[in-house]
């Protein structure tokens, strides 16, 4: 048997009676990947050979379950697009010129092995900042469908590297899309509609799943829900079922999406979803923004919300990369208020879920008019428990005995922290990546001191600056 780590003196975000509690000068014990015992100091011997961890000045929290983001991309878009124009007043008034625009054209300029370097940068990151469980989903593959499956891999192995726990999703489509001059949003299918990319994706997430110790497994990745034709969507709930994978879909994105599910086929994007067969405790929506004609939840069907609701899908809260741009979800609060299972996400950068934490409560709080919605408590909840549902997984997302080590201890010994009256507040409303001091996976340690231990950080940087040129001058709008 591995010898104990017992956490010592902290206040501890324990898991007591379905939900997160506070305790005060605590102790957290775990051996191998699991938790063994969460509650007051009692006593227990310290054994020979066990290790000690002081956390004295330290709030001791499960780590973050981050379940949306694109590792390969998100970092050569970083500092270009964002407050690019909308390129048309057409797409200004959908506000989305850079997703089928920009996105694709500097997706087209990435090589792989640059994809493979910004994946390593931002696994570091992500585990410097408290993330412990992340959803890498990658991008699909802009012309012809048929992305290397090769590159996935290489990805995956690097989150293994990192330290971090991954559901690797890959993405596959039947058709993309982009952006013509008058700000029209066009389709085009794939040859094939992209199947050999999803029988590769498939082959890929059912002999990947549950390598290293299981802290990798797969999801299976339909691109947009607007990009997947209605069978290759049936295909997907049929793989999901016989080899009991999650899925995840981009859905809610814009309202050209909506537009279009509703010219095409006659529904709304949940009537499509639920047409489809993907809704289920198993699905997971990432974005659900734009869900109706007017982007306002409340106008949502009682047939709509039953459908959401009963099927127990998650929706991928990614609140900070559309605020940034002026969008808003309208709200996270609504979703609560109809039963919706909510998680949260980083989505691009920066890849820190305390910004995405901080966002939701007060892009919530701006759109209801009110300050006693998404209460902290409740976001912590949605960044922790809410992911780990969604993904079916009663073992992460909190610090409980039998629960997988994953443990992130946050520092509060500073002039920002102090006094902590509330570690909720403190976490949600002021708190930030920088303020992790040590980050624990799977029982093992890959930040401390804010170090992230298994990365040449001055060398990944090195090298992804001079992919980031490479790409830069390849990118053609
Ligand atoms: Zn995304």
């Amino acid at each position: 048997m591995s010898a104990q780590t017992f956490i010592e003196h902290g206040t501890v975000i324990a898991w007591r009676g379905g939900r997160h509690e506070v305790l005060q000068d605590a102790l957290v014990v775990f051996a191998g990947q699991t938790i063994l015992y969460v509650g007051p100091e009692d006593g227990r011997p310290r054994e020979p050979g066990c290790v000690r961890i002081d956390a004295r000045g330290r709030l001791v929290m499960p780590g973050l379950v981050n379940t949306h983001l694109h590792a390969t991309d998100t970092l050569y878009t970083k500092g270009y697009l964002e407050e690019a124009s909308n390129l048309s007043s057409q797409a200004r008034e959908t506000n989305y010129g850079t997703l089928y625009k920009m996105l694709p054209a500097v997706r087209h300029a990435i090589d792989p092995q640059a994809q493979v370097l910004a994946a390593e940068c931002a696994f570091a990151e992500l585990a410097r900042t408290g993330s412990t469980t992340i959803v890498e989903l990658g991008y699909d593959y802009e012309v012809g469908g048929d992305g290397d499956i090769a590159i996935t891999a290489s990805v995956a192995e690097r989150a293994m590297q990192v330290g971090l726990r991954c559901y690797s999703a890959p993405r596959y489509r039947a058709m993309h899309y982009g952006h013509a001059p008058g700000g029209q949003v066009w389709y085009e299918p794939y040859r094939e509609n992209g199947r050999t990319r999803f029988r590769d994706c498939v082959d890929f997430c059912t002999g990947w799943n549950g390598r290293f110790d299981d802290r990798l497994r797969t999801m299976l990745a339909p691109g947009q829900i607007d990009t997947c034709d209605p069978e290759l969507l049936r295909q997907t709930r049929r793989v999901a079922d016989a080899h009991r994978l999650p899925i995840q879909v981009h859905a809610g994105q814009s309202p050209n999406e909506f537009a279009r599910l509703r010219s095409e086929y006659g529904m709304t994007t949940i009537e499509y979803m639920q047409d489809t067969g993907l809704l289920g405790p198993d699905c997971m929506i990432g974005h659900g923004q734009i869900m109706t004609a007017d982007g306002d939840l409340g106008s949502l069907g009682a047939h709509e919300v039953a459908a959401l609701r009963d099927s127990q899908t998650t929706v991928v809260h990614l609140p900070w990369v559309k605020a940034r741009r002026g969008g808003v979800i309208n709200s996270i609060h609504k979703y609560r208020e109809m039963g919706v299972r909510q998680s949260l996400g980083t989505d691009t950068f920066p890849l820190d879920m305390f910004n995405d934490m901080r966002m939701a409560a007060t892009v919530c709080r701006i759109v209801e008019h009110a300050v006693d919605v998404a209460p902290s408590h409740e976001v912590f909840t949605m960044a922790t428990v809410g992911g780990a549902d969604g993904l079916g997984r009663p073992d992460l997302g909190r610090l409980a005995a039998g629960c997988k080590a994953d443990i992130v201890l946050v520092r509060t010994d500073t002039f920002k922290a102090s006094p902590v009256y509330d570690p909720f507040k403190f976490l949600v409303l002021s708190a930030c990546g920088d303020d992790v001091d040590r980050v624990i996976v799977d029982g093992r340690t890959v930040v401390q001191g804010g170090v992230v231990l298994n990365v040449d950080m001055p060398a990944a940087v090195a090298r992804l600056n001079e992919a980031a040129l490479r790409v830069r001058s390849r990118i053609v709008l």
